[in-house]
């Protein structure tokens, strides 16, 4: 070696001891031969007491499976192995403090295992590459985050937190389509608030506003998870119950209607009572759109507006109405 070449060298060992990368070089006992400053800094670990000993025995939490399979991939196909933090979060549990909130947590890492070639083309050793990608994930983390904040917030009814019309519509158009091929039962129930508008003028805007509040609550207990519940407008709602059939449904809507009927909502020393009328439409194959079985249902809660309010009715089927038309024949 010329005295060039030993000043290249020592350059490169400068560069590499002090690049924020984490540089390791194993053998193919998984003996350290290099681990550099990085690796010194974020694992407390010295180069002078790790250089020699086995990786996996300084490390018992590495992955040793995973690293194994890596490694021996490495070596038999003498080409680089990548692997990025969505992956795997990471490969050394090293902490990564944020500089502006002084927050401690774990690095993400980005991983890179390459195969090193001697001059006579032999592979025994590996450069284990570890990139710190922390800002990266905590900002595509975060922004997965606010994504996900915001499509709940734009699907969600403010006032009630129920489902807002325009996505229990969508709800109601995809269920319509899965009955097309399902074939299961499936019931629209709709229900409106009986004389809401005085419920206003005697208690005032915000009492009302409570009332909503305190029917959509006790709508979400008295239904199953699975079902879906929206607001439709201003004190009406939809719900679709899902794998529920007309007689099933029909208990549904009946206890709903007498638990809001018992319910007395307390609003600053006022003692605010309420009915609901409501409108089933049990999904058949006569329906012909999503729009048409929800004018069914809308058509049955007329017919209980009509009726004297506070009741359940449900929609007739078609076919029942040409039975019947074909039966006075
Ligand atoms: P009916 O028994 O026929 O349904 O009578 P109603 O008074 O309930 O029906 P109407 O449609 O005449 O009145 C509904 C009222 O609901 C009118 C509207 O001011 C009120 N409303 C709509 N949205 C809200 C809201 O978010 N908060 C409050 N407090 N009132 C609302
Ligand atoms: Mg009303
Ligand atoms: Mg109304």
């Amino acid at each position: 070696m010329n005295l060039l070449e030993l000043d290249d060298f020592h350059w490169l060992m400068d560069i590499l001891q002090t690049i924020d990368v984490g540089l390791v070089v194993i053998d193919r006992h998984y003996q350290v031969q290099l681990w550099n400053g990085f690796m010194e800094n974020h694992s407390g670990h010295l180069a002078s007491h790790i250089r020699g000993h086995s990786l996996l025995e300084q490390f018992p939490d590495l992955p040793e499976g995973w690293l194994r399979r890596k490694v021996e991939e490495v070596f038999a196909l003498r080409s680089p192995v990548f692997s990025s933090w969505e992956q795997r979060p990471r490969l050394f549990d090293f902490v990564s403090t944020r500089p502006f909130t002084g927050h401690s947590l774990l690095m993400y890492q980005n991983i890179t295992l390459m195969p090193l070639l001697s001059r006579t083309g032999n592979c025994d050793h590996i450069c284990i590459i570890i990139y710190d990608v922390t800002d990266a994930a905590i900002g595509k983390l975060g922004l997965q985050q606010a994504n996900q904040q915001l499509k709940a917030l734009s699907i969600t009814d403010r006032l009630t937190t129920l489902y807002n019309r325009g996505h229990w519509e969508e709800c109601l158009r995809l269920e319509y389509q899965r009955f097309q091929r399902t074939n299961s039962p499936v019931t629209l129930m709709m229900f409106d608030i009986d004389f809401f508008k005085k419920i206003n003028d005697t208690y005032g805007h915000p009492a009302g506003d409570a009332v909503l509040r305190c029917v959509a609550t006790t709508l979400k207990q008295e239904l199953r998870g699975t079902d879906i519940a929206g607001r439709y407008g201003g004190e009406e709602f939809g719900v679709l119950l899902l794998d529920t059939d007309g007689a099933t449904a029909y208990a549904v809507a009946e206890r709903l209607r007498q638990v809001i009927s018992n319910l007395v909502i307390e609003y600053e020393e006022q003692r605010i009572s309420l009915t609901i009328s409501l409108g089933l439409a049990n999904l058949n194959r006569q329906t012909t759109s999503a729009a048409d079985w929800l004018i069914a249902a809308d058509n049955a809660l007329y017919h209980s507006k009509h009726n004297g309010r506070n009741q359940v009715t449900v929609a007739r089927p078609p076919a029942q109405i040409l039975e019947m038309n074909a039966s006075h024949h």
